[in-house]
């Protein structure tokens, strides 16, 4: 079965090409093979986000198809920026922007708690659809750290690390990440599609 991978992020389309990996029966597909509509992210929630994506390139495709929508939610801030990661500072999406209005708000606060939340959404052009959750817990650090991955890295240094996501190499990312376990969630999915061809 051909899957297309619906996002145009190239740093969310790297980390999940690397995660998910060979799958079989599976043939991926991205955006640069099929042209793909562009679907505002207007839900209240990730997992709205998420399947309102996957369900939409599905029926516009023809082909299932995964998307995800994920963020950054600071418990000092309320769970901000949360469905608003991407365009935390203005439109179009900035990351370096994005990092500086967070360490603003975030000057002199102690309580430096955050999680990242990916939900992940399979959706077939059939009308069925599966989602999967992943989260990483981390705090977020004084100042940007480090030039791998993409988006809040600089800032996020996962529980238990000292290092920030940036300063990690991308498969110490990916093993711990909160794409990973929201992918791993739908991988007993695309397993059994792969096995009915
Ligand atoms: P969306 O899912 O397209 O709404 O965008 C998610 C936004 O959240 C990205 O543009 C980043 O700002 C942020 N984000 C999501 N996942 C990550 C990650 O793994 N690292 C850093 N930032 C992320």
């Amino acid at each position: 079965m051909r899957v297309l991978v619906g996002t145009t992020n190239p740093g969310k389309l790297r980390e999940i090409r690397h995660i998910l990996g060979e799958v079989p029966g599976i043939t991926w597909l991205t955006p640069h093979d099929v042209p793909c509509p562009e679907v505002p992210e207007t839900g209240p929630t990730f997992a709205a986000n998420a399947r309102l994506k996957a369900q939409t390139i599905a029926i516009a495709t023809g082909y299932a198809t995964l998307a995800e929508d994920s963020g950054l939610a600071v418990d000092a801030l309320g769970g901000a920026p949360g469905v608003r990661s991407a365009r935390y500072a203005g439109d179009p999406p900035d990351p370096a922007a994005n990092n500086r209005k967070l360490l603003a708000a975030l000057a002199g606060a102690t309580d430096r708690r955050a999680h990242f939340r990916t939900v992940a959404a399979l959706a077939l052009p059939d009308g069925r659809v599966w989602t999967a959750e992943g989260v990483l817990e981390g705090t977020i650090a004084e100042a940007p750290r480090g030039h791998g991955g993409f988006g809040y890295d600089p800032l996020f240094i996962p529980a238990g690390e000292r290092r920030t996501l940036a300063e990690m190499s991308p498969a110490e990312k990916d093993a711990i990440s909160h794409r990973r376990r929201a992918l791993e969630g739908l991988r007993p999915v695309l397993a059994a599609l792969g096995e009915d061809g």
